[in-house]
């Protein structure tokens, strides 16, 4: 069974984006079947994935919309070792044709269980709010994984995800969690990004990943490429960073599969 997890937070710019395509290439690249499914209009984790968004046929549009399988719409990305179930400005449009539609925020859900025996992971990248179609993946996942920037608001802006995910773990998806925080664009030198790396430990503790991203300015070039930096450079020190974290997850879940669940 494919373990379902949206890499979402409220804010853009955040680096969620950079996270669904870095740990799916990581991912891949340590053996596992990945699908990276882009919910967000903006297209950005498909450009970054190698898909032309502008050439996409079919799209995560019309598996939300019915009108396509998700084995229909998705495109192998060679180079990245992953399937990718794309996103373009089309999307936007959804948000207000599922409107009436009733069981709209399980749209996404539906369609994946066909294709959960193909995959070990499921990566959804969210769009920077907390709307229909975040709310759609957030009914399909099993966890959230939340990137974030170790700043001074960062804390505040998390307790309006916090909220959202309780909410919808106790009306929609029972089986949604916190999988974690990882922090990003992290920079050791500032004295404030450690303060807040410190408090986030101590707020969230097992919570917070231990693999940290840093800084690195390859895996901010790579998407002009169209490759997650993990594809485009592998030795840069970002890259190593998001295959880390592709084990640490594998090794996450691989413990967690002996424990049991842990609530949000
Ligand atoms: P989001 O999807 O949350 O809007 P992105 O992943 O698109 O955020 O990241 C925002 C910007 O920051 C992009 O230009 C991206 O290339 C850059 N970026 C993300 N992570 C890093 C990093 N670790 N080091 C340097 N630049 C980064
Ligand atoms: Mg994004």
């Amino acid at each position: 069974m494919a373990k379902i997890f949206c890499i979402a937070n409220q804010k853009g710019g955040v680096g969620k984006t950079t996270t669904t395509v870095n740990l799916a290439a990581g991912l891949a690249k340590v053996g596992q079947r990945v699908l990276l499914v882009d919910l967000d209009p903006q297209g950005n984790a498909t450009m970054g994935s190698g898909i032309d968004k502008r050439s996409l046929e079919l799209s995560v549009y019309d598996v939300l919309l019915e009108s396509a399988a998700v084995a229909e719409a998705r495109v192998r990305s060679e180079k990245c070792g992953y399937d990718v179930l794309g996103a373009n400005r089309e999307l936007a449009g959804a948000e207000v044709e599922l409107v009436g539609i009733e069981r709209r925020e399980k749209r996404l859900k539906q369609a994946l269980a066909a294709v959960d025996a193909e995959y070990d992971f499921v990566l959804i990248d969210c769009p920077p709010s907390l709307s229909l179609l975040t709310l759609n993946g957030l009914c399909s996942a099993h966890g959230v994984v939340v990137p974030m920037q170790c700043e001074y608001f960062a804390l505040e802006g998390l307790s309006d995800l916090v909220n959202t995910i309780k909410q919808v773990h106790a009306n929609l998806n029972k089986d949604l969690q916190i999988i974690g925080l990882l922090r990003v664009m992290f920079d050791p030198r500032i004295t404030l990004q450690q303060q807040v790396s410190e408090q986030l430990k101590s707020h969230f503790g097992e919570k917070v990943f231990d693999t940290v991203i840093p800084r690195n300015v390859r895996l901010a070039e790579a998407p002009s490429y169209g490759l997650p930096g993990v594809v485009f450079d592998p030795s840069a020190r970002g890259s190593v960073a998001f295959v880390e974290f592709a084990k640490e997850m594998v090794n996450r879940l691989a413990k967690k599969a002996t424990k049991g669940p842990i609530a949000p």
